[in-house]
């Protein structure tokens, strides 16, 4: 009922965004994605050669596993989903294999995944045993009557959807266990160190306009007492919306949690495409967007906006950033720290992968 009413919603939205469309635009052919691998003090005499080809290769093949699916007309939430496991598999990342440890020297891992065309969504928190933590948030948001599942719970949830289950020492790299060991020698908090990002996640856009967002993460180095961040919080780390925007974020999560970051930008998009001057009738005032003809955004205008919220970020003294994909077929990133691993491709033949903030 939910799916059909939004449905019907977003119908009318792309009837009367398609008077201010160009044909161009109006292509159904359109699809786009946008992937990270993290954020946070990634500068180039902080990696090797070696280390950048090695990132930038796994950069690729993720972005190569989605943008297949949607060029082959698959729906964006399949290749959310099927790229972020390659890079949960992918030891280079902090999420599955290569996640970061604990105060504790454990595992707990956070994901989750939204729906754009009908706003369902599923979480996990502090989970351990599954292989794909992004498997489970999907479990969670297509068979239970739940959005977030945590601890030794949703562990028994992914047991019982039969979900690949791995060994505790599974997700252990010699880096991760050198990490911890440095920060237990030091005995200083999670936030303090340097190595305490690397979250993987994935937006994108498919043929049929509909949008999804996945995130997925070790959390941080260090983190006790049960700590979540913001990746596995719906509006936090991550949002999908078919009238606005997916987002998927990775940075220092309490501050992205305080400022709703993935929300309060598809947010702030959603009311940037009602053209001025024009009154919606008052029993739309609900679905306040969508009453009328909706102004198509441009690059710069979708730019600004990420921009803007992530600025406010930094001045509450957040730092991290966020990929974005939206309804008219952009795909692009906002940060705040000196590097992110990134990479976006489109079906207007963009197709690129970096990792320092000047490229690109
Ligand atoms: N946002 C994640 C967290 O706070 C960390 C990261 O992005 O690497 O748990």
């Amino acid at each position: 009922m939910i799916r059909s009413t939004l449905a019907a919603i977003t119908m009318l939205c792309w009837a009367g965004t398609a008077i201010a469309q160009t044909a161009e635009q109006s292509e159904e052919s359109r699809w786009s994605i946008a992937i990270h691998g993290g954020a946070g003090t990634i500068e180039r005499d902080k990696i090797t050669p070696e280390k950048d080809t090695e990132i930038r290769a796994a950069l690729d093949q993720a972005l190569a596993i989605g943008s297949q699916i949607l060029k082959d007309g698959g729906s964006a939430m399949d290749a959310i989903t099927a790229t972020i496991i390659a890079m949960e598999n992918d030891p280079n990342f902090n999420a599955g294999k290569g996640a970061v440890f604990t105060w504790d020297k454990t595992n707990e891992l956070d994901s989750s995944i939204m729906d754009g065309s009908d706003l369902s969504a599923g979480a996990v928190a502090g989970i351990s045993g599954t292989k794909n933590p992004i498997l489970l948030a999907r479990a969670v948001k297509d068979h239970s009557p739940h959005v977030m599942l945590s601890g030794e719970g949703a562990n028994q949830f992914s047991r019982e959807q039969g979900l690949e289950q791995v060994p505790p020492d599974y997700y252990a790299t010699p880096y991760r266990l050198k990490q911890i060991d440095d920060l237990l020698a030091k005995q200083v908090s999670a936030a303090d160190v340097d190595y305490k990002y690397g979250t993987v996640g994935a937006v994108a856009m498919d043929k049929n306009g509909h949008m999804a967002a996945g995130t997925s993460t070790g959390g941080m180095t260090g983190k006790r007492w049960g700590r979540i961040g913001d990746s596995p919080v719906i509006g936090a780390g991550t949002y999908a919306d078919d009238r606005s925007c997916a987002i998927s974020a990775t940075g220092s999560g309490e501050y992205f949690i305080r400022l709703g970051v993935a929300h309060e930008i598809c947010t702030r998009l959603k009311m940037a495409t009602k053209p001025e001057g024009i009154e919606c009738p008052s029993q739309s005032e609900d679905v306040i967007s969508f009453c009328t003809a909706r102004r198509v955004l441009s690059d710069e205008e979708i730019q600004q906006i990420a921009d803007d919220v992530i600025a406010e970020l930094g001045t509450l003294g957040g730092d991290g950033g966020i990929i974005y994909a939206t309804p008219w077929g952009q795909a692009g990133y906002s940060f705040n720290t000196p590097g992110m691993y990134r990479g976006r491709a489109t079906s207007a033949g963009e197709n690129s992968v970096a990792i320092y903030g000047d490229e690109q």
